[in-house]
């Protein structure tokens, strides 16, 4: 069992399909990946590590962990121990679809992909022509039609065998199957409330289990069975989100590109300024915007964001600071711990009006009015900024009414 991004016993098939498969002994694998742990950013690598240990923990210490290319150890173990199959859950990403592709032929024995990290893998759901969907709103009524089945027990008795290994990485984060569940648990009992907060980011009353699913701590089919149990209109809207999640993953699969190209073409020519001091500015959280600099502070310090900052801080880089995308989707990808490559770059794309369903782009956020309407009392922004309201706060670095219409500006030249 070749463990990814589904580090967990509960609900997963690909692990069922693992023991059936030979006599119920399974070595289970982690590659590290020096190409994509390098690339990964402090947090995730810690949080990853953390959730290493909690795996290898319920395997009775058993959980092998490999460092280097992946074709070449994940080729050598399989023959060390004459494994009779390989088993991976899927991964749409599109390196994790070139990696897959090059270890299958590498190998000496069957690689076998059974379920995928979401409840309706990509590429399922398709409009009445056969192509995929570009707008939300369908593709959601369709992935509800579509449905997906329920979840599945760990396997009761694996024999898990041991390989010689390579070093778990060090973590002090508490990460892992069992606390994604407790996470998961104990926020069923506030969903009920999930439409009126969720835009709060002074309340702090989202799930923050993005950064779970990131991992394959918990898979989002058990989530949606137990959030079919709630029927409340907050399970509902929390469902939609969960759908999000997979419609990001499906337009990904289906334009690999989009990772870091506008999906819109005509984007293409969009003029953007070099990231210099302005990006510079931003990273750091010195906009002189409290709203932006609140956010970014609180991405530096704990590895997450509230969603609604998200797009307030997006907006900003794109249209006040008139930066391409893919600088602050970089940025974004080397500290959040729920990094993810396809929720990442197509609510980038999202937020900079070159996505498939996206928000228009005359629509420019205004940091001052989502400030007053999002935090109304500033104690989300005064939490990550203490100096506010001193001399020691920066002045504004842009007038946002001029940056607004230079963004519009920009806009009317390619459209
Ligand atoms: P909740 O509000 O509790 O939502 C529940 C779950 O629904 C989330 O855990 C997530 O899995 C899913 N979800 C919610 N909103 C979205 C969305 N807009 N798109 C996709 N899935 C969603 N999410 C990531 O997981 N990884 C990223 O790298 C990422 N980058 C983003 C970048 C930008 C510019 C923006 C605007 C959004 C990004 N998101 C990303 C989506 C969203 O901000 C986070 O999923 C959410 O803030 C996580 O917090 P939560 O678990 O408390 O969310």
């Amino acid at each position: 069992m070749w463990f990814r991004r589904d580090l967990r016993l509960a609900d997963n098939p690909a692990l069922l399909d693992a023991v059936a498969a030979g006599d119920g002994s399974v070595v289970g694998l982690f590659v590290l990946d020096p190409l994509l742990w390098d690339q990964s950013g402090g947090p995730r690598r810690e949080h990853l590590a953390g959730s290493l240990r909690s795996l290898s923990e319920s395997l009775g210490g058993r959980l092998v962990v490999r460092r280097g290319d992946p074709v070449e150890v994940v080729r050598a173990l399989a023959a060390e121990v004459d494994a009779v199959s390989v088993h991976i859950s899927a991964d749409y990403g599109p390196y994790g679809r070139r990696r897959d592709a090059a270890v299958e032929k590498a190998l000496g024995c069957p690689l076998v992909s059974t379920g995928s990290p979401y409840a309706v893998a990509p590429g399922r759901v398709l409009t009445q022509q056969g192509s995929s969907y570009r707008v939300f709103t369908p593709y959601f009524h369709a992935w509800l039609e579509h449905g997906w089945r329920q979840p599945v027990d760990a396997p009761p008795d694996v024999e898990w065998v041991d390989a010689k290994g390579d070093r778990l990485p060090s973590s002090k984060v508490v990460a892992g199957e069992g606390a994604a569940r407790d996470q998961w648990e104990a926020y069923l009992d506030e969903v009920a409330e999930y439409g009126e907060v969720r835009d709060r980011p002074d309340l702090d009353a989202t799930s923050r289990m993005s950064v779970p699913l990131k991992y394959g701590e918990i898979h989002p089919r058990t989530m949606l069975a137990d959030l079919a149990r709630r029927r409340s209109a907050g399970a509902e809207g929390y469902r939609r989100e969960l759908a999000w999640r997979e419609f990001c993953a499906d337009l990904l699969a289906g334009h690999p590109d989009a990772a870091w190209k506008p999906l819109r073409p005509e984007f293409d020519k969009m003029e953007y300024d070099e990231p210099g001091d302005a990006f510079d500015a931003w990273c750091r959280g010195m906009t002189g915007y409290p709203i932006v600099d609140a956010g970014l502070r609180e991405l530096a310090s704990t590895g997450f964001m509230h969603n609604r900052v998200r797009m307030v801080v997006a907006s900003f880089l794109v249209k006040d600071l008139h930066v391409h995308w893919k600088f602050g989707a970089r940025w974004f990808m080397q500290n959040l711990v729920d990094g993810d490559l396809a929720s990442n770059s197509l609510n980038w794309q999202w937020v900079a009006g070159c996505g498939a369903d996206a928000s228009p782009y005359f629509r420019v956020f205004n940091p001052s009015t989502q400030a007053k309407k999002f935090d109304p009392d500033g104690e989300y922004q005064r939490r990550w900024i203490p100096e506010l309201g001193t001399p020691d706060y920066p002045e504004p670095i842009v007038d946002h009414a001029e940056a607004r219409l230079e963004a519009l500006r920009r806009y009317d030249a390619i459209r």
